[in-house]
């Protein structure tokens, strides 16, 4: 039997600030983990935003298997704009208005594809245990009610299921600080669950996810001392779960790891928007951004198509390039000029294009900022002067990645799902990825 494994996503972590956390003593559980296991880049998707990575992550699959297109997008089937928000950590604090159904419910109810079948699905299936702490993705065969007085809906995840307080598959007595927003308060609810469920050994798979570090580099840049401190609050967090199971070699006597990041962040100065270039086509197209990538959908009737919508983003300094399909063709058009995908000089761009076209959510034409550029969001939010991400740059892109106990290698985040159920001899289902390099 394998040993059981602890999968641990901190969001936005970018290689050098993993590497620098290392090297500089501030960060001992990451330190023991990349001493004790093998540390490579990864890539990750297209776009390089939260909800679409997290998804990527726990279905082994691109957004064109898993159809989570973005953090907000425009579903043509509802008519409507489906908003994620860019900050999962007021989830709680906010109550459970109609805005938030979308994050909390439909993301993994409605808007997750049926056929992408979850790592928390294939390994319960096979019989063993799977938890999921605070993981935006998480859908599972085991029904939980929230714990919102008043509210019926139910969500289906794993077995053991926390998901910031909305939902608590077992009492563990972790705090949610309702009053307080900030980052740090969510990394400790799921450090202290994170406790309790290595304290009782409670589950084959744990995927453990920590957003305090993105959030502080969001507004600080990527390089910045706040967010070296919200790293050192990360690795208290991960400390938890070593000390837990008694110290670390205890830990990794129990658990095989895998710990990454979901993107990367850069630093962003500039801020522009999307919709600005497309104002007088109101009725024929719908614009979403947010951070570093945007999209642009065509409504039914729309008398101009897709290249036409591409020329008009020719000569903004905030836009890097545009992707859009031609019959089975990705066009990349950059610097006024359409060419093929596969000459980006970005991270496996053109894999990465492809199944973000390849989605039946996303837009006609996908955009992807520059660096340093920040397209505003619908309430003209932005980063300018901190940092952010969802681009093919490779800033964006590349995150770090530390194995322990694992024969596959990672090098795409779509790897991750399809090496742990190798890990547990658990068949891969076809919608995810095929693994390469299974020892
Ligand atoms: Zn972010």
């Amino acid at each position: 039997m394998s040993r059981k494994l602890v999968l641990v996503v901190v969001d936005g972590m970018t290689p050098a600030a993993f590497e620098r956390a290392v090297e500089s003593g501030r960060a001992p559980a990451l330190a023991f983990l990349a001493q004790q296991g093998d540390y490579r880049q990864a890539t990750s998707v297209f776009p390089s935003l939260t909800p679409v990575c997290l998804t990527s992550i726990a279905t082994g699959a691109g957004p064109g298997v898993h159809h989570i297109p973005s953090l907000v997008w425009w579903s043509r089937q509802e008519r409507r704009i489906v908003e994620y928000g860019s900050s999962f950590a007021a989830l709680r604090a906010a109550g459970l208005s109609q805005g938030l159904l979308d994050p909390i419910f439909n993301m993994n109810a409605r808007h997750l594809a049926p056929e992408a079948v979850t790592i928390y699905e294939a390994l319960e299936d096979a019989g063993l245990t799977a938890a999921a702490v605070n993981i935006t993705c998480y859908r599972g065969r085991h029904r939980h009610q929230t714990t919102l007085p008043g509210v019926s809906r139910a969500a289906y995840g794993p077995s053991r299921f926390f998901f910031y307080g909305l939902f608590e598959s077992d009492r563990t007595g972790a705090p949610f600080a309702v009053r307080s927003r900030r980052a740090g308060s969510v990394d400790t609810y799921a450090a202290a669950v994170g406790r309790w469920l290595v304290t009782r050994d409670g589950f084959d798979f744990l995927a453990f996810y920590l957003s305090g570090y993105d959030f502080a580099s969001h507004a600080a840049g990527p390089d910045g001392e706040a967010a070296e401190r919200a790293l050192e609050q990360a690795d208290a967090a991960i400390g938890a779960l070593l000390d837990a199971a008694g110290g670390p070699d205890a830990f990794l006597e129990r658990y095989a790891v895998v710990l990454l990041s979901d993107h990367g962040q850069t630093p962003v100065r500039h801020v522009a928007r999307l919709e600005e270039p497309f104002a007088d086509l109101d009725g024929q197209v719908v614009v979403t951004a947010s951070n570093r990538a945007g999209q642009v959908y065509r409504l039914p009737g729309a008398r101009i198509d897709a290249a036409e919508l591409a020329r008009r983003l020719d000569g903004l300094a905030a836009v890097d390039v545009t992707l859009r399909l031609e019959g089975d063709d990705v066009v990349a058009r950059r610097d006024g000029a359409d060419g093929p995908v596969g000459k980006l000089e970005h991270p496996d761009a053109a894999r990465r294009a492809r199944s973000a076209l390849a989605n039946p959510n996303a837009g006609d034409l996908l955009v992807s900022a520059a660096e340093g550029w920040e397209l505003a969001d619908l309430g003209g939010r932005h980063h300018a002067g901190g940092g952010s991400h969802g681009s093919l740059v490779a800033g964006d892109s590349l995150v770090p990645v530390v194995t322990v106990g694992l024969r596959a290698e990672i090098h795409r985040i779509t790897d991750v799902a399809p090496a742990v159920l190798a890990h547990f001899g658990v068949p891969v289902p076809g919608s995810m990825e095929a693994l390469a390099g299974v020892g």
